[in-house]
């Protein structure tokens, strides 16, 4: 089909002709856009970790983010049962995750300080735990508030503890992150957008086209962006808890190829391109090091 790059113009005038209608769109459309735009800007603050403003909705706070985690988690749990706590694997797990948490506290505070921005210490309220679930995906999880899983089928990819704890560290470092609340507020600003394009009565297609655009500029790249930093926090995490970090980037190779293509959930969509993965992470690796010889003082 032939491409008019001035179809919309003449569509525009032609609607115009036809009455109020056009302008009333627009007076609509601008209002919703204010509107769109005091939520982003009266919700905005400092992630400590990346030093950037991020939008978080005031209205949801910690505690809140916390109950939905726990609430999440029962649901997971009730079905897909986990491991005893005293199987073997449990244990080793547990281990991992508890040499992670005791490091998160200077962690937080070391990536702050490099970055001039002060901790929000919000981990100080998680109620941390963790489970193992037996299943055949290569896959792990930390919800808001601390509470974790793996899944049996990381196991066989991630082959070493070292692995395993660059995995936990970063979905801890998702939750540390508040990723989940902005995701939300997200969310809720998309939902302005789809509001804004119903009223002003666009049809489903011309809906349709503004949220896809949406999506694509904006929510993906910035899902993205979270799969990156928490690669990045994650990382230092595991580092400062006496972990190898350069078992990062074969994990990350090992993770490409069991899923085959297919990314397993929790990285589908959102996966950055696994070149650009290794890439990012091996450029981190002497920062990882660094925070490896500062904060690993006893000998695991
Ligand atoms: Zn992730």
């Amino acid at each position: 089909m032939r491409q008019d790059p001035y179809g919309r113009a003449q569509y525009g005038q032609q609607t115009q002709r036809r009455g109020g209608g056009f302008n009333l769109r627009w007076i609509i459309l601008i209002g919703f856009a204010l509107y769109a735009l005091y939520y982003w800007s009266s919700n905005r603050v400092v992630d400590p970790y990346t030093g950037e403003k991020v939008l978080i909705d005031n209205s949801i706070d910690a505690e809140e983010e916390k109950a939905m985690g726990l609430q999440a988690y029962q649901e997971i749990l009730s079905q897909e049962p986990p491991l005893p706590a005293d199987a073997e694997i449990s244990q080793q797990v547990r281990t991992i995750a508890q040499r992670l948490i005791e490091k998160v506290g200077v962690v937080e505070a070391q990536i702050a300080a490099d970055h001039g921005t002060q901790p929000n210490g919000i981990w100080k309220d998680f109620d941390w735990a963790v489970n193992v679930i037996p299943s055949e995906q290569a896959n792990a999880f930390c919800l808001p508030g601390g509470k974790m899983a793996v899944y049996t089928g990381l196991i066989p990819v991630a082959q070493n503890a070292d692995a395993v704890a660059v995995v936990m560290g970063h979905e801890i470092a998702h939750a540390l992150l508040r990723h989940g609340a902005q995701r939300m507020s997200q969310q809720k600003l998309s939902q302005i957008g789809q509001m804004a394009g119903a009223m002003s009565g666009m049809d489903a297609q011309q809906q349709q086209m503004m949220m896809s655009a949406l999506g694509y500029g904006y929510l993906l790249p910035y899902a993205r962006e979270h799969e990156t930093q928490a690669d990045e926090v994650g990382l230092l995490l595991a580092a400062a808890a006496c972990f190898d970090p350069q078992e990062a980037v074969p994990l990350w190779e090992r993770m490409g190829e069991a899923s085959g293509g297919q990314a397993p959930p929790e990285f589908a969509s959102t996966h950055p391109n696994p070149g650009t993965r290794i890439q990012n992470l091996s450029a981190l690796m002497p920062k990882a090091m660094e925070y490896r010889r500062k904060f690993c003082t006893q000998a695991n």
